[in-house]
């Protein structure tokens, strides 16, 4: 049979006209260059969590479906990061899958999702998927949330769902606390305050749930060190995440995930340890960073920084990067605020030190 013509025009007929023209979720090749374009901790697992992930493995019993509750995990998280008891805790496959449930379970045809743009990505390309309307505000020039507009959104399009990643990603900054609370006091929509780069911030949101009844928290392990893991958590009042659990997949959590993630919490101070360096080397590259006249870098508050390169091309400079052996993020053309930016994750002192080399290099072109 030939493979060309095999499915016979099936596939074409069948798939969803707005699938079929969906471009894949692209993820770059970063094979033999050093990898500063995902936010990934650079560090490998801290050796006594490596050591006792190995001991458990022996005992798994993979012919049981997981504990679909995944309760030894569950409040071992509660634990670790302090999570007040009144709050209910749904567990998902990375936040990605978190934020899946939440559109799924509050969206509608007519009344769909808000966020700020630029931001992650995920709320908009699920909300396609999902086939529910998706409406983004733009941060104003220096990426503070538009109150005004954000508000004249609210009451124009009415969405269920409003997302607000703080810190912002990719703009590495904590939004206002009255702008967050203007905007969830006029919302007749569920705020959903996505913490993914806590671990790298001066402070959380958690205050939000007690003061008002539409907030819930999302956190996640992946930019803490286990991006490979796919655990994120949602948590809030109980009669919410009582709702979304209806929509999670029955054994979201594998037997091995919740294995893993116990044994790595149980050794939190050595990842907690690895980020402090992060949170220094992202000094050390602010400050290089900022004395560089031929770009601007913003303060950031996760473990990445975005630059904007005055005069030299964006997309040539990420390339001539990647030339030199770095791959970053190159975010020209995503979205106006973000023409001529760079996003450079911040990795291990001797990687961030090549990467500005790699930089230097580019922009001498
Ligand atoms: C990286 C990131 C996440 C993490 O998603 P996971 O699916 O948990 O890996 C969530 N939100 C934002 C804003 C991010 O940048």
């Amino acid at each position: 049979m030939n493979a060309d013509n095999h499915t016979d025009g099936w596939v074409e007929r069948l798939v969803r006209a707005d699938v079929r023209a969906t471009a894949a979720y692209h993820v770059a090749d970063a094979a033999g260059l050093v990898k500063l374009d995902a936010m990934e901790n650079p560090y490998p697992l801290p050796r006594a969590a490596r050591d006792e992930l190995v001991r458990r493995l022996g005992a798994v019993e993979l012919n049981r479906y997981p504990d679909p509750q995944a309760r030894a995990l569950t409040a071992r998280l509660r634990q670790t990061f302090g999570i007040d008891p009144r709050w209910q805790i749904l567990l998902g496959n990375g936040s990605d899958e978190i934020i899946q449930i939440l559109i799924a379970a509050l969206a509608t045809p007519g009344h769909g999702v808000l966020a700020p743009a630029p931001s992650f990505v995920m709320f908009r390309l699920i909300a396609q998927w999902l086939r529910v309307p998706f409406h983004e505000v733009a941060l104003t020039p220096d990426f503070a949330l538009d109150v005004p507009a954000m508000l004249e959104a609210l009451r124009t399009h009415r969405p269920r769902v409003v997302f607000l990643a703080c810190p912002n990603n990719p703009t590495g900054n904590i939004f206002a606390p009255e702008a967050l609370c203007a905007l969830i006091e006029a919302a007749e929509a569920l705020v959903v305050i996505d913490e993914a780069y806590l671990p790298f911030a001066s402070r959380d949101q958690a205050d939000l749930l007690a003061h008002y009844p539409n907030v819930l928290v999302m956190r996640t392990l992946s930019k803490l060190g286990l991006a490979g893991l796919r655990l994120g958590m949602l948590f809030g009042d109980p009669r919410w995440i009582a709702e979304l659990d209806k929509l999670r997949l029955p054994y979201n959590i594998g037997t091995l995930n919740q294995l893993a993630a116990e044994a790595v919490l149980e050794q939190y101070p050595a990842l907690h340890e690895q980020t402090t360096t992060l949170i220094a080397e992202r000094g050390r590259l602010f400050a290089a960073l900022g004395a560089d006249p031929r770009l601007v870098v913003w303060p950031s508050e996760a473990n990445f920084l975005l630059v904007r390169l005055c005069a030299a091309d964006a997309r040539a400079t990420h390339e001539r990067m990647r030339e030199h052996g770095v791959l970053v993020k190159c975010l020209d053309g995503s979205h106006p605020l973000l023409a001529g930016c760079l996003r450079l994750t911040v990795g291990t002192p001797a990687e961030n030190t090549r990467m500005l080399q790699a930089l230097d290099a580019a922009l001498e072109g």
